[in-house]
């Protein structure tokens, strides 16, 4: 079972337990039953220093969205 989070238009986020790899797009509100759409999050990532958390969220985006380099930086002499 895994954490996910949704964000309600109405009621705000809420966070159902699904198997892993389940978890769709929508799922319909706790609270108002209307559909609340998923949210990426990094969960318990408040107590991780801040540089930590930046450093994380870079490496995950870079899987799908690599950061590349155009030209040699600059030399510093
Ligand atoms: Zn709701």
């Amino acid at each position: 079972m895994a954490i996910y989070e949704y964000d309600c238009p109405r009621c705000g986020r809420f966070e159902t337990h699904q198997a892993i790899g389940t978890a769709a797009d929508s799922h319909a509100c706790p609270g108002c039953r209307c559909s609340a759409r998923r949210v990426f999050s990094a969960p318990h990532l408040t107590t991780v220093p801040q540089q930590l958390s930046a450093a994380l969220a870079r490496e995950e985006r870079s899987r799908s969205d690599p950061e590349v380099v155009t030209e040699v930086p600059p030399s510093r002499r």
